[in-house]
C-alpha cells in the first residue's frame, strides 16, 4: 500500500464491473490510500458496484444516471454532506445506440446523435459544474477518450464525433477552471475488452489490429490505464491540464500497417 493519494477524496463514475476502465483507475488510486465514492447507472449495476466499492473500503455508493440533472445534483449533494469537499473525479462514461456503431456515420439520425453526445460529452460538463464547487483546494477532473476522436475508425461513428467534442470540452474547461487550480484532462485509451466495447462492431478485429500494429506490439492492459489515471488525479501531474494523454501502447503515432505483422 502506497501513500501517494493519502488524504485525497475522489468520485469514480462509470464502474459497471471489474473490467471497467473506471475500476482500473479506482483500484490504482485505492492502492495509494485515496478515499473513494462511486456512482452507478441503475439498480442492476448497483449490485455489482457495491461489493467492488466495499473491497476498497468505500461506503459511498450512489445512483446517478447522467442524463438526469436531478440525479447528478442528488449525488453531489450527498458527497457535499458526507465529505464537504472533493479532490478529483474520474468520468468513465460513454454510450451510443449500438445499432449505429456499425455501417456509415452519415446515416446517424438526430435522436441517436443527441443521446450519444448528451451521455458521452455533455455529462462531463454537467459533472464539472457540480464537482468544481466542491474543489475548494483545487482538483483534478479526468475523462476517457479514444483515438476515434482524431481519426476515422471503422464502426466508431457517432462516438467519434462525441469523443471529439469531449476532447474539445477538456480544453475549454481546463481554461475556465484553471484559475481555481482545477485541472481537466483526458486519457485516450487503446482498445480494452469491456461492456461498452462489446457494442462496437468487429471489436475483436480492432483488438488484433492494435496488437499487431502498435509500437509495443500488444494491447494496453487495464492496470496500465489505471496507472495513468492515478498520475492524472494525483499531484504528480500538477502541471498538466487541457491534455489528452494517449495510453495505447503507442498506436496513435503509427501511420501504416506494420510490414512484419501477420494477416488478421
Ligand atoms: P464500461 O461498460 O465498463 O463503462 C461504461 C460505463 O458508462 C458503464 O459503467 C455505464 O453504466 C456508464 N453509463 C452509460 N450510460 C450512462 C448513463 N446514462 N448514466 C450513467 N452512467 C452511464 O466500459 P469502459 O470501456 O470502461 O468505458 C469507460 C469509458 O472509457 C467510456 O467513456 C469509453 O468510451 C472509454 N473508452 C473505452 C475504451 C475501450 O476500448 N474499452 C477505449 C477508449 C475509451
Amino acid at each position: 500500500q502506497g501513500t501517494l493519494m493519502k488524504g485525497k477524496k475522489g468520485l469514480v463514475m462509470g464502474v459497471a464491473n471489474d473490467r471497467s476502465i473506471a475500476w482500473g483507475i479506482a483500484s490504482a488510486v485505492a492502492a495509494q490510500g485515496g478515499e473513494l465514492a462511486f456512482t452507478y447507472q441503475g439498480e442492476a449495476l448497483g449490485k455489482r458496484v457495491q461489493p467492488l466499492a466495499e473491497s476498497v473500503g468505500s461506503s459511498l455508493v450512489l445512483p446517478c444516471d447522467v442524463t438526469d440533472d436531478a440525479a447528478i445534483d442528488a449525488a453531489f449533494a450527498t458527497i457535499e454532506k458526507e465529505w464537504g469537499e472533493l479532490d478529483f473525479v474520474v468520468h468513465a462514461i460513454g454510450w451510443a445506440d449500438k445499432q449505429f456503431l456499425r455501417g456509415r456515420y452519415v446515416d446517424t439520425p438526430r435522436e441517436a446523435f443527441l443521446k450519444a453526445l448528451d451521455i458521452s460529452c455533455y455529462s462531463f460538463t454537467a459533472v464539472a459544474q457540480r464537482a468544481s464547487k466542491l474543489m475548494k483546494n483545487g482538483g483534478s477532473l479526468l475523462t476517457l477518450s479514444y483515438l476515434g476522436a482524431e481519426r476515422v475508425m471503422p464502426h466508431y461513428n457517432v462516438m467519434g464525433i462525441a469523443k471529439a467534442a469531449l476532447e474539445a470540452s477538456v480544453r475549454y474547461m481546463a481554461t475556465d477552471l484553471g484559475r481555481d487550480g482545477i485541472r481537466v484532462n483526458a486519457i485516450s485509451a487503446g482498445p480494452i475488452k469491456t461492456l461498452a466495447a462489446n457494442g462496437i462492431g468487429d471489436f475483436r478485429y480492432i483488438l488484433k489490429w492494435n496488437q499487431y500494429n502498435s509500437p509495443l506490439e500488444r494491447n494496453v492492459a487495464l492496470e496500465e490505464v489505471g496507472g495513468a489515471g492515478l498520475y492524472m488525479v494525483s499531484d504528480l501531474s500538477s502541471g498538466v491540464t487541457g491534455e489528452v494523454h494517449h495510453v495505447d501502447c503507442g498506436y496513435h503515432v503509427v501511420g501504416m500497417k506494420n510490414p512484419t505483422a501477420p494477416d488478421i
